[in-house]
């Protein structure tokens, strides 16, 4: 490791950091300037290993990764890179020395939350992988004032606080004015002919200037990644307008344009057509492209070889529009061709669909997409009738054209147009690539099969196992080595172990610790009482009615029935513990949360069954959160109906950390239950083809009420209602519709239950199966999805390292002989200085003329590979 700070060196950093910016000796400073000290500390040193790693990557051939992303769910930054820096001890003890506890520390940290879940998580895991694989990777997105909702319940009801984390996350970010840029939104296009010369002008736009910030993330190892964010800020107040008269619309431009990054939208797999965020979109996409295109011509000095040394991801549809900003910028500012350009942007883009529930793809009014963004639309138009043409004249099928379109009955389809100007096309596990292809993108699979793939996600493992479960870590680190931090394959010499009775009964061990830190947890939070040797059956992760929480509910309600009638039963102590989130708008999401509220008060005074069963949710679901949960759980609830879940990832921390799979043939548990194998994983449920069959048949949800004597019970307790308050909505959503037939599955979901807690009483049976995952879980690391898109997606290697003894490290020369740039590493920044985006090598010709029919006449051959003449 490059970085070397010693005790001593680190409480000198320390005293000086406290002193300079806060005028505090350590004898009166408070942990959060203590926090903020060390958090300088590492900042400075994340920046000067960017530099060395950037220094070391110079002239080898490993492409640029940009990933852009509406979120990225981050959480907390201290720990992650003490840790991957192997700078945890060293701070340890200098603070120790100086009185303050490291732990306090991280608790001052809030989370930084600017994503909502699943998706936003991945991002931020795969900014780890990428630095510790070795890529040169920046993540883009918006830096949110406000990140994901603070959730109370307020008498079960679920009530949204601002998170305002910028007070205590501000000090990770490095602000990088001199790369601001600015965006423009609404106004006209006035274009204008000087012979073959097009020229563009974009006529009364309101413009917006962006502001980078930057965010450092170290891998393990000797890579860094960097998340950059875009801040909204308004525009110099525009004193035409006011002269003009014009007060009143100066005033609303300003307020307009900090508006875009005040807030993220808390919505989860569910699209809201609200023009602030198609601008959020768009802004993050403009000034993204923007700064990719500046630094690759300040590199190259032409955007010729832009597909063989930049990779741009599209990470699900909301950043969409960067293949037509793309298009935008060579087109109008570097003077390239229709079909130059088009080649280059639909070879340097890839793209990343997230899912494929009809109402969650999303869709844009034309209307608010031509008035917001004149240009970009014409561009999305040309785009579009180039591909209709296309299409036609290799299918000359009318209704198929129609379908594929970007731009069809007054609405933009945002996949479609990420599909068309991809070269590669991912879903997130195995099984849900495999639906893409059949079923939301079948046309374009029939189109252009190669360029479907699958990508299954990946978490960090250095955060969700070494620094979540230190325990655990050091115990695998004695039996198998600490080699599975990065070649997560290794975790599977574990199966060695998997009869022995002295690491089972360690694991059992730790696992126990764990369940006794957490119920601490939830003793502080709740005020509950919990065994820690009750079953800690665990299902946390957003409320929506596609993942089923419903069907958790309507079997707990089940059990408790049954343990009231028959208090002696044969019943092994269960906890079941919720955290969730709901969209603020998402009525039905948040009945749920209230009646799993209700039924933990029920259930928690109720001392007939008060030994047995206890029911917890736990507010304000977020990152922290996980880490603490993930360790402690024994059985991970998985029961999204077949066919609906993309993936999942928090399946995957839970597994790392030794829980049991109790879920359905969804997502990414098909591969988790081939990595385990059947014997330690409980399934149970339809498969996605028998719901499709079910849903062709016709579904009937009373009929399973019907045949049932425990589900009528059930629902018959959910009608009488719960503590003292009505769920009807519920109810009856489930008798008359029932859409995520949570009803059909309830039966084998029973099954599965009992003998999953069978499963449990036999405690060596139940480690040894919770072995199997730990060891199983390899392939779910973030560092094997990136390499899996670095080598069927990006086509690239990572930077090589030199093998060189710790001394001679610091002073390592780049590998390769001859490297293109002659700066010193240290300019590396100030070498991204700005090139005027003009006419680059390219020779105008005519380009898009906005005014221009549709051809009405299809083309002969494909219109991206047409000479345009
Ligand atoms: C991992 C994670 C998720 C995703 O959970 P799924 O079960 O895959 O939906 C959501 N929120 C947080 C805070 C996470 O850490």
């Amino acid at each position: 490791m490059k970085t070397t700070i010693s005790t001593t060196q680190a409480k000198k950093l320390i005293t000086d950091k406290l002193s300079h910016f806060f005028g505090v000796a350590p004898d009166v400073a408070t942990d959060e300037q203590f926090y903020k000290a060390v958090a300088m500390i590492v900042r400075d040193e994340l920046s000067k290993k960017n530099s060395d790693f950037r220094h070391t990557a110079k002239g080898q051939d490993s492409k640029e990764i940009y990933y852009l992303c509406m979120e990225f769910l981050m959480g907390r930054s201290l720990k992650n890179n003490l840790y991957n820096l192997g700078l945890t001890e060293t701070f340890d003890k200098a603070l120790s020395s100086m009185g303050v506890k490291l732990d306090n520390l991280y608790e001052q940290e809030p989370d930084a939350g600017l994503g909502n879940g699943g998706l936003g998580r991945l991002a931020a895991c795969y900014l780890d992988g990428l630095a510790t694989t070795g890529f040169q990777s920046m993540g883009y997105s918006l830096r949110y004032e406000a990140g994901i909702f603070k959730q109370k319940l307020i008498d079960g009801w679920q009530t949204e606080l601002p998170d305002f984390w910028l007070p205590g996350g501000e000090v990770w970010l490095v602000p990088r004015e001199e790369r601001s840029c600015k965006v423009a939104f609404e106004g006209y296009i006035e274009d204008s002919w000087d012979g073959d010369f097009h020229h563009v002008n974009h006529k009364d736009a309101n413009v917006v200037e962006a502001i980078p910030y930057d965010m450092y993330v170290s891998g393990k190892g000797e890579g860094v990644s960097r998340l950059r964010l875009w801040a909204a800020k308004k525009p110099e107040l525009d004193m035409t307008l006011f002269n003009e008269g014009s007060y009143m619309k100066a005033m609303e431009q300003s307020a307009m344009a900090e508006a875009i990054t005040k807030v993220l939208y808390p919505a989860d797999n569910s699209p809201e057509g609200k023009s602030l965020r198609l601008r959020q979109q768009y802004f993050l996409v403009s000034a993204s492209i923007q700064d990719i295109i500046q630094r690759h011509l300040t590199k190259y000095g032409t955007l010729d070889n832009l597909p063989d040394k930049v990779a741009i991801h599209i990470n699900d549809t909301h950043p969409t529009m960067a293949i037509p900003e793309l298009m935008r910028i060579m087109l109008d500012e570097c003077g390239y061709s229709w079909d130059d350009a088009w080649s280059i942007v639909t070879r340097t883009v890839a793209y990343t669909n997230h899912t494929v529930m009809k109402e969650a793809l999303e869709c844009w009014s034309e209307e608010l997409y031509s008035r917001l963004l004149p240009r970009i639309y014409q561009i999305t138009k040309e785009i579009d009738n180039r591909f209709r043409a296309y299409v036609w004249s290799a299918t000359y099928d009318a209704d198929r054209v129609e379908r594929m379109a970007v731009v069809s009955n007054g609405v933009v389809r945002m996949a479609n147009l990420c599909v068309i100007g991809s070269h590669s096309v991912n879903g997130v596990s195995a099984l849900h690539s495999e639906i893409l292809k059949e079923t939301v993108f079948n046309d374009f699979y029939n189109l252009t099969p190669a360029k479907f793939c699958n990508v299954t996600n990946g978490i960090a493992f250095r955060r969700w196992i070494c620094q979540a479960n230190p325990a655990l870590t050091d115990y695998i680190t004695s039996l198998i080595g600490d080699g599975f931090i990065t070649k997560s394959d290794e975790l599977e010499k574990l199966r060695q172990f998997k009869d022995d009775k002295k690491v089972l009964a360690k694991l059992d061990e730790i696992k126990h610790e764990n369940k006794v830190r957490f119920a601490k947890i939830i003793k502080k939070r709740n005020g509950v009482d919990i065994n820690p040797d009750s079953i800690f059956d665990v299902q946390v992760k957003r409320l929506h009615e596609y993942k089923r929480q419903q069907l958790n509910i309507l079997n707990i309600i089940s059990e408790y029935q049954m343990l009231k009638e028959n208090p002696n039963a044969d019943y092994y102590p269960k906890t079941y513990i919720f955290a969730s989130k709901a969209a603020p708008g998402y009525f039905m999401a948040k009945k749920l949360i209230q009646l799993i509220d209700a039924l933990s008060n029920v259930i928690n005074n109720d001392p007939d069954v008060n030994d047995k069963l206890k029911v917890v949710f736990l507010e304000d679901y977020n990152v922290s959160l996980a880490e603490v949960l993930m360790p402690a759980a024994d059985i991970s609830e998985q029961i999204s109906l077949a066919g609906t879940e993309a993936s999942g990832t928090g399946n995957m921390k839970l597994m790392l950390n030794g829980a049991i799979t109790l879920g359905t043939l969804d997502g990414a548990n098909v591969e988790i239950h081939d990595a385990v194998g059947e014997d330690n994983i409980y399934i149970f449920g339809m498969k996605t083809p028998e719901v499709e069959q079910l849903k062709k048949a016709g579904y009937f949800p009373q009929s399973y009420i019907q045949n049932n004597e425990a589900l009528a019970k059930a629902m018959a307790f959910l009608q009488n209602g719960v503590n003292g308050k009505k769920f009807d909505e519920v109810y009856y959503s489930l008798v008359n519709t029932d859409p995520y037939m949570a009803l059909a599955d309830f039966t084998d979901y029973q099954r599965a239950q009992r003998e999953i807690s069978k499963a449990y009483a036999d405690r060596e049976k139940f480690v040894k199966m919770s072995l199997m995952n730990i060891s199983g879980a390899g392939i779910f690391s973030a560092d094997r999805s990136i390499m899996d898109y670095a080598n069927n997606i990006w086509h690239t290697k990572p930077v090589q390292f030199a093998k060189e003894t710790p001394k001679a490290a610091k002073k390592s020369k780049p590998m390769a002989p001859k490297s293109e740039i002659k700066a010193e590493p240290e300019k590396e920044e100030k070498k991204e200085a700005k090139v005027e985006p003009k006419k680059v090598e390219k020779k105008a010709e005519k380009k898009v003329a906005p005014k221009k029919e549709a051809p009405k006449a299809p083309a002969k051959k494909p219109a991206s590979k047409s000479k345009k003449k």
